[in-house]
This record gives structure tokens, C-alpha cells and sequence, in this order.
């Protein structure tokens, strides 16, 4: 079985047919890449997945079992976990009450933060913290870190829950190119760690294909290929509709 299972989804939004009888599986430790031009219905991919939108049709299997059009929460306490494309910290709070206030979500304890905050599996916190490389940066404001640094203060965040499976939409959006790769290395690293699957969309070629375990390409709301980064290279129909080459 596999972790998740996407069988034939679809969303139009209006005239627009935005996902049409899209498939796919991910299997527990592996990244997968969704790729494909602005439009392609990426994103209204992840929302299908995620909960934030209910598919027209077909089906959303997590571990075999269906989750189609559950509401976001219900899927995030499955075991669904996500990043955004835009990194969502608390600017004010330090760097390791931020984890403490995911930990206190993860434990739907969030009402008690004021109170419990500074002292709240900080142990905890700082193992999270450790497993991204910023142990050492734990009690600066998250207002003063470079963009890099929130991106894996995020990444520890949407750990705390112990996720299955991590949606990151555009995770290196805004990052240099050597940090784009460095981002992705570590969650690689971490998903195999852990057995946790990713899902990922991304634009930098070298991201996707030297990090990636498959790589899924949509053409206008289509699935037009998936395969390894290699197969995927070497499509000629992904070369003539994305690539470019
Ligand atoms: P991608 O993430 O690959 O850039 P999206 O999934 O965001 O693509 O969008 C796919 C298509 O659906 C686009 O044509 C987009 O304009 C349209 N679309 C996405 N979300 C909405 C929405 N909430 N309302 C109307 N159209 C939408
Ligand atoms: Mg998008």
C-alpha cells in the first residue's frame, strides 16, 4: 500500500479546468517532485492533497484510506504536514518558541501557549532544532535570521507533529541557488530519516533532479509524464512541452 494514493482527481474553477484525472503514488521516505509551467495546477494539486480544496472527482487515499475533501485540520492530524511558500514564522518570537508553539499545536494544547510557552518540550524543541542545524541559533529572534534559516525554522515546525507525508509548495521560492539545494538535501535527508514522504513542487531544474526520487510533470492540469529525474530528462514529450530544449 502505498502512503499516499491520488487516483483521478479533478478541479475546475469555472470554465477553467484547472487538475483533470490526475494519479499518482508516494511511497513512505521518498521526495517527490511535481513539476510543470505557472498554471499547471500545481498548487490546486497540493490543495486537493492537503484538504484546502475538495477535489470534483476522484479520490485521495492516505495509508489506504480515503481522506478525499476532508476538512484541512482533519488531514493535518492524519499525519499530513506543510510548508509554505512564503515561510510562516512568528517574526517576534525567538527561534525556539516558535517550535515550542508548533509542539503545542501538534499536542492541541495552542490555548495554553501563553503560559506553557517558555517551558513546553523544550527538550523537545531543541532535538527538532537540531535536526535542521539550528540548535546554535535557538534563542535569537526569528526576526533577525536570514530567509534561509526561517525556511528551516519552518521545516522543524512542520516536524513537530511527526508528519507521514510533508506538502511543501515552492519551498526554495526566494532563496538563493546554493541554498535551494542545501533546503531540499536536508529534507532529504530528514524524510529518510524518518520515512517520511515529501511532496514537492519546484522551478529549479537542480533541485528537482538532483534531489528528487521522482518526478511528476503537469501540463496544463495534465499529467504528462512521471518517472525517475533520469526517464523524466530524457522524455521528449516533457523536453517539447516544458523543458524547453
Ligand atoms: P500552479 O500552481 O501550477 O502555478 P495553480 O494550481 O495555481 O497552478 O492554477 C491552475 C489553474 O487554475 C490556473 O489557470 C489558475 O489560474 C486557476 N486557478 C487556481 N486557483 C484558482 C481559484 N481559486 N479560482 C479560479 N481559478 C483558479
Ligand atoms: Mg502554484
Amino acid at each position: 500500500m502505498s502512503l499516499l494514493q491520488v487516483e483521478n482527481i479533478s478541479k475546475s474553477f469555472g470554465g477553467v479546468k484547472a487538475v483533470q484525472s490526475v494519479s499518482f503514488a508516494l511511497q513512505p521516505g521518498e521526495l517527490l517532485a511535481l513539476i510543470g509551467p505557472n498554471g499547471a495546477g500545481k498548487s490546486t494539486t497540493f490543495n486537493m492533497v492537503g484538504g484546502q480544496l475538495a477535489p470534483d472527482s476522484g479520490q485521495v487515499l492516505l495509508n489506504g484510506k480515503n481522506i478525499t475533501g476532508l476538512p484541512p485540520r482533519a488531514i493535518w492530524r492524519l499525519g499530513v504536514g506543510r510548508t509554505f511558500q512564503i515561510a510562516q514564522t512568528f517574526a517576534s518570537l525567538t527561534v525556539i518558541e516558535n517550535v515550542q508553539m508548533a509542539l503545542l499545536s501538534a499536542d492541541r494544547m495552542i490555548f495554553h501557549w501563553w503560559p506553557r510557552a517558555a517551558s513546553h518540550r523544550r527538550d523537545h524543541a531543541l532535538a527538532l532544532l537540531s535536526q535542521v542545524n539550528m540548535q546554535a541559533q535557538a534563542y535569537r529572534s526569528c526576526s533577525d535570521l536570514a530567509y534561509g534559516d526561517v525556511k528551516r525554522v519552518e521545516l522543524a515546525m512542520a516536524l513537530a507533529h511527526d508528519p507521514q507525508l510533508l506538502l511543501m509548495d515552492e519551498p526554495t521560492a526566494g532563496m538563493a541557488p546554493g541554498e535551494r539545494v542545501a533546503l531540499m538535501e536536508l529534507t532529504r535527508r530528514i524524510a529518510q530519516e524518518r520515512r517520511m514522504g515529501v511532496l514537492f513542487t519546484e522551478h529549479s531544474m537542480d533541485v528537482v533532479f538532483g534531489q528528487a526520487d521522482r518526478v511528476a510533470v503537469l501540463v496544463r492540469g495534465k499529467l504528462l509524464a512521471e518517472g525517475t529525474p533520469q526517464t523524466i530528462r530524457d522524455d521528449a514529450r516533457v523536453q517539447q512541452a516544458y523543458l524547453g530544449t
